[in-house]
């Protein structure tokens, strides 16, 4: 028997996510998103796109860019050399396992990062064993994880599924600065599918070999602190728990965070606490979210600092939802360096400069009256004379002879000018949410039991639906009038999940386990008098309330009111003309 808090099972059951390809078996690590799933996944890529591209004041654009992408460029990145996991053959029955997270699992020691020589050390040492057949395992290998395809007919063309959406961008980097203001900092974001092949996903949509991933790449100007310390200033900052890589665990506000140099660069911490803030948007709590530090083993190849920001979940315990990394300016120099194309861009600078700089100047006119014939040998001699070296005079070895010029030749003039821009190639901050991740840590921390029953307790920003609409029984005068309540709200710009089929306590129940926070019934009353029962999905309350009345009931809920909090009575007390308000 499932149980009832197994939330893939939830998942399967009511249309939020499955096994991909199940009719042949499934394949590990794929999965469909379905019909509720999605419209609980577009909710969150929204919420997303409205926090950081927009809630942020701070210059964000969006693109989207292949996910074929040609090796050149994951050569260039270091992704062909270098994104890969260690793995372990079971040299009997074959089964594959990721080392490292075998290790940790049968040892309980932190393996990831470790080289392939200290792996097997650890395997040699511990006797560990297959889970299938009981034979001995070692001889871990590097495994990459790229998904490999050709371009066209021609085998050599090798061209990569992308690992991550990065990469287009930063190849268009200039191009997307260059149709912008032209100014950093400047945020390029993009939401899409990669691929990793991972070694052995047993974890449902925590380990995905297709996924989508909700980045940005920061582009900034590591000298201009300035702008980075007045967006943290301006930022209202909850704390943040950090895990250092040293396993030390503070509690700081982004500004103390960058302060004491536990954060490498202030940007880095404005996006943990901007990443701290979408998460408590989602109803997570600031105790439940943790930032932890990778150490220099565990670390992607490009990044100078990492922290991973986790959240508890039920079945798989802390699970990493983000990424944040400081990925300096590897990637723009690697694609610079080996695409021959300059990535260093110029900006203008807030507050421009006199610059002084100094010249030798030759006076002409005494040069060709001292020196006649030679005089252009001379001119020449005099404008490679290095100005910092120059005395009042100088003795040159010329091919005439030697001659010693003075004042009457020559100057050093000093020459100011304003510098009002300068070039560099940008430093970047990312952060990095998996859409799936985000989703399936909602649905755990949302699964309550309630009675016996299933109850998805969602925001009802990330709800499926606003509400859900019933005519208590299949009749046509209550189909109609649900009928026409169902459009009425639809035109208010509600989402609608009607439903007229099988007893009203089963509808009641579809809808608890799908989240939909409100449930609205219409009965012989309503047709009588317009008035509908309106349903909490949470406490299972009801109210009654007139229809026209619905449209702002489900305002206030959506604005992040449980219908509880809303005092629902306020409406049950001013009953239809002449009705006794029911409850
Ligand atoms: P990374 O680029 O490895 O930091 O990954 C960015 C984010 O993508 C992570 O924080 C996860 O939320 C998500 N992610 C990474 N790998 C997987 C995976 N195999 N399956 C599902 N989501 C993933």
């Amino acid at each position: 028997m499932e149980r009832l808090d197994d939330v893939d099972g939830l998942a399967r059951r009511r249309g939020f996510y499955w096994p991909s390809f199940e009719i042949y078996g499934g394949v590990g690590g794929l999965y469909d998103v379905g019909q509720i799933g999605l419209r609980v996944k577009h909710k969150l890529e929204g919420i997303w796109r409205r926090f950081f591209l927009e809630g942020l004041s701070l210059p964000m654009v969006e693109v989207e860019t292949p996910l074929i992408t040609p090796s050149r460029v994951l050569e260039a990145s270091g992704h062909v050399s270098s994104f890969t996991d260690p793995l372990v053959e079971c040299p009997s029955c074959h089964r594959v396992y990721r080392a490292d997270q075998l290790l940790e699992a049968k040892l309980g020691v932190n393996a990831e990062g470790l080289g392939i020589e200290e792996l097997n050390a650890l395997f040699q040492k511990n006797d560990v064993r297959c889970d299938a057949c009981g034979a001995r395992l070692g001889g871990v290998k590097t495994f990459n994880l790229l998904f490999k395809t050709n371009l066209g007919p021609f085998t050599s063309d090798v061209a990569y599924v992308r690992p991550e959406t990065a990469q287009g961008m930063f190849t268009s980097f200039k191009r997307i600065f260059e149709a912008s203001r032209r100014q950093l900092p400047l945020g390029v974001a993009q939401v899409g599918r990669v691929a990793r092949n991972e070694i052995s996903p047993r974890q449902s949509l925590i380990r995905m070999r297709e996924f989508t991933i909700m980045e940005f790449e920061f582009f900034f100007d590591p000298a201009d602190l300035q702008a980075a310390m007045s967006a943290l200033g301006d930022m209202a900052a909850e704390s943040l728990n950090l895990t250092l890589a040293d396993g030390r665990e503070l509690t700081l506000t982004p500004m103390k965070a960058v302060s004491t140099s536990h954060v490498k660069t202030p940007w880095m911490a404005y996006f943990m606490e901007a990443a701290l803030q979408f998460l408590l948007n989602l109803g997570f709590k600031s105790e439940e979210v943790r930032f932890v530090e990778k150490g220099d083993k565990e670390r992607a190849h490009y990044s100078a600092q990492t922290f991973d920001v986790m959240i508890p979940t039920k079945r798989w315990g802390l699970v990493e939802v983000a990424g944040i990394s400081y990925r300096t300016d590897y990637d723009l120099r690697n694609h610079s360096i080996k695409s021959g194309q300059d990535l260093s861009v110029s900006v203008t600078l807030e507050k421009p400069f006199l610059q002084a700089s100094r010249r030798v100047v030759a006076h002409a006119d005494a040069v060709r009256v001292d020196f006649g014939e030679h005089s252009g040998e001379v001119l020449a001699a005099i404008s490679t004379l290095d100005p910092s070296q120059v005395g009042q005079e100088v003795e040159l070895n010329l091919s005439f002879g030697r001659v010693r010029l003075g004042p009457r030749h020559f100057a050093v003039q000093v020459e100011e000018r304003l510098v009002s821009a300068k070039k560099l190639i940008p430093h970047v901050v990312e952060p990095s949410f998996g859409s799936e991740r985000l989703l399936y840590a909602l649905l755990d921390r949302s699964l309550v039991i309630k009675e016996g029953r299933v109850v998805l307790a969602l925001p009802s920003s990330v709800a499926p639906y606003d509400c859900s609409i019933f005519p208590l029984v299949k009749r046509d005068d209550m189909g109609s009038m649900a009928k026409r309540l169902e459009s009425e709200l639809r035109e208010a710009g509600y989402s609608v999940f009607y439903d007229e089929d099988g007893s009203i306590g089963k509808r009641y129940a579809r809808s608890d386990e799908i989240g939909i926070p409100v449930a609205i019934t219409i009965d012989q009353r309503s047709l009588e008098d317009n008035s509908v029962t309106v349903r909490d999905r949470d406490s299972w309350k009801q109210w009654r309330a007139r229809s026209s009345e619905l449209a702002e009931i489900l305002r206030r809920v959506l604005s992040g009111k449980s219908l509880i909090s809303l005092g629902l009575e306020e409406f049950s007390r001013r009953p239809p003309k002449g009705k006794k308000a029911g409850g």
